[in-house]
Formats: C-alpha cells, sequence, structure tokens
C-alpha cells in the first residue's frame, strides 16, 4: 500500500495544480538532478504575437492568407499567432489541403497550385529553398522566431513571432538551481537567438541552452543526462513527447498543453504558475526524507 505520507504529499501537490500519475513519480522527483525545459509554452507564455511581414511579391494579404490557411491546420503556438493576426485584418485564410506537421521544423500542404510549406530555415532547406537573406535581414537580425512561407523550393516570404517568458519562471528555476540540482538546462526548437534572448533572461548558465533541436535531439539529450542521473524533462509539445516519455520523470503543462505530451508524461502540470513545479520538487525531496 502507498504510504500516508505519499497520499498526502500527493493531495498537497494536487492543490497546487501539480499531478502525479502515481506515488511513484513522486519519488523519482524527489530524486531528479537535472531538469530540462522546452521554451516555447513551456518557459514561455506561447501568447506568440506577429512581429513583423514581409511579402516578398509585395502582396502582405495574399502572403499572409495563404501562411493563414496552412497554419489553420496547426495547433502549435505559432499558427495561433499567425490565425490571429489574419483574422485581425479582415482576411480569409486560403483553402490549403492535405497538410502534415514536421515536428520541430513546421508544416507542409498543398493549394490549387502545388506544395506550400512553412517553417523554420532547417524546413527550407529540406524543400531545396535557399533562404536569401536580402529583404528578409531584418527578421533575420531579430531575436524573434522566424517562419517562411514558401511554394515548392521558392521562398515567399517570412513573418517573426515572438512571445514572452512566464514571469514564474524565472523564480522557479532561480529556486531549483538553489536547491542543489545539478543541472538545469533548456532544450528548444527555436532558433539560437530566441533561445538566448529568453535564456539570459531567465539566468540560463549559457552552456546550459540548446537550441535547434528536432524532437530526436531532444530525446538525446536527455539520454545523456540520464546517463549520469535522474533527468526530469519539462515540455508542452507535440514536439516534446519523445523527450517527455524518455525522461526518468516527464512533466507536462497541462492547461494549454497538447494531447499527446500529457498522455507522455508522468505529471501534469495544470497552474500557469512555474513556481508550483519547484515547490512540488522541494515537497517530493521532503516527502521522501520521511519515508525513508
Ligand atoms: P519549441 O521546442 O521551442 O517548443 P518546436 O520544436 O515546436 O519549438 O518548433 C521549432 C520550430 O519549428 C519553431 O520555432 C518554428 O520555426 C518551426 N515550427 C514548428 N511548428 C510550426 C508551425 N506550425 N508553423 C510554422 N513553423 C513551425
Ligand atoms: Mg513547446
Amino acid at each position: 500500500s502507498v504510504p500516508a505520507a505519499i497520499l498526502s504529499a500527493l493531495s498537497a501537490a494536487a492543490r497546487g495544480g501539480v499531478l502525479f500519475k502515481g506515488g511513484a513519480a513522486l519519488e523519482t522527483l524527489a530524486a531528479v538532478d537535472s531538469f530540462a525545459f522546452d521554451k516555447t509554452g513551456t518557459l514561455t507564455t506561447g501568447q506568440a504575437v506577429v512581429t513583423q511581414i514581409v511579402a516578398l511579391d509585395e502582396d502582405t494579404q495574399g502572403f499572409l492568407s495563404l501562411l493563414a490557411g496552412l497554419e489553420a491546420h496547426s495547433e502549435h503556438h505559432i499558427a495561433t499567432a499567425i490565425r490571429r493576426e489574419a483574422a485581425k485584418r479582415g482576411l480569409d485564410p486560403a483553402k490549403v489541403a492535405g497538410v502534415s506537421a514536421r515536428p520541430g521544423a513546421g508544416i507542409t500542404g498543398h493549394d490549387g497550385f502545388g506544395t506550400v510549406w512553412a517553417g523554420n530555415a532547417y524546413l527550407a532547406a529540406a524543400m531545396g529553398a535557399p533562404v536569401e537573406v536580402g529583404r528578409l535581414q531584418a527578421l533575420a537580425d531579430s531575436a524573434d522566431t522566424v517562419i517562411y512561407l514558401g511554394r515548392g523550393s521558392t521562398v515567399l516570404g517570412a513573418v517573426s513571432v515572438a512571445d514572452e517568458a512566464r514571469a514564474s519562471s524565472g523564480p522557479a528555476l532561480d529556486a531549483l538551481r538553489a536547491s542543489g540540482v545539478r543541472r538545469v538546462m533548456m532544450m528548444t526548437g527555436d532558433r539560437r537567438a530566441v533561445a538566448q534572448r529568453i535564456g539570459a533572461g531567465l539566468g540560463f548558465d549559457p552552456n546550459e541552452i540548446h537550441a535547434e533541436m528536432l524532437p530526436e535531439d531532444k530525446v538525446r539529450g536527455v539520454a545523456a543526462l540520464a546517463d549520469t542521473g535522474k533527468v526530469a524533462f519539462v515540455g508542452d509539445g507535440v514536439n516534446d513527447a519523445a523527450a517527455l516519455a524518455r525522461a526518468d520523470i516527464g512533466i507536462a503543462m497541462g492547461a494549454a498543453g497538447s494531447e499527446v505530451a500529457l498522455q507522455a508524461a508522468d505529471v501534469a502540470l495544470l497552474s500557469e504558475d512555474m513556481r508550483q513545479l519547484s515547490e512540488a520538487h522541494d515537497l517530493a525531496r521532503r516527502t521522501a526524507l520521511i519515508i525513508r
């Protein structure tokens, strides 16, 4: 049977919005010595906004309506921001069919004329589309996320999108570091400039900021940490599911996170307040001392 101390800790954690799938997960959290965090939607709010739009043919409306047509099929925070910007401008999304996601890279589909896609520089390269910086320089120079829209092997333009760290992320990370946790790191699919801007604001050691990671890179990063101790991975997206499953303990953002992330995780963080996580870590450690 489950010790009373664990049951009472599980219910105390639940009152703070931290749901453990069982007593074993609480015991594992007590032993964690590395925390790896996804960025977008985990350390940041995920309430992204479009900051710049550059349509290379100058037809901003046509550009944005095609982009919104693709993003109509995605649940990513980036997609929500783009759809909202198109709606704000009174634009109807173009009809795009056969859309499929490339986790960590973007999405592809087709309209009446052929293949269309939206995503990062990695996806552009995969589509054989050279990202001629030129008129996209201002976006490339920003510390925002850049999404390229393309047709076949041609880049049509790009938008930049930004979101900000949660107010509770800094204090939660500080508390974890102060508790003597050996490693606290960021593992993001976003580009380096964004990872560094957000990471610097949250007090990350520059060596602990890892950017431009595909889902399988996150798994490899988690596996490397697991070789030397117990690792927790905290994430929200489809792109995080494999890393959540690979970690000794997977912690998913429950309020706005994806269903697959929740299923892969051992803990759901229903609160938007990241400090609930560092408090649950404290609570797990205190409980482990009682039952030993
Ligand atoms: P993170 O690890 O920061 O949560 P993801 O792995 O979900 O980020 O995404 C990595 C990158 O892939 C994004 O920064 C973006 O450039 C691109 N991307 C992912 N999904 C989409 C989408 N629906 N539309 C456009 N770009 C996308
Ligand atoms: Mg994310």
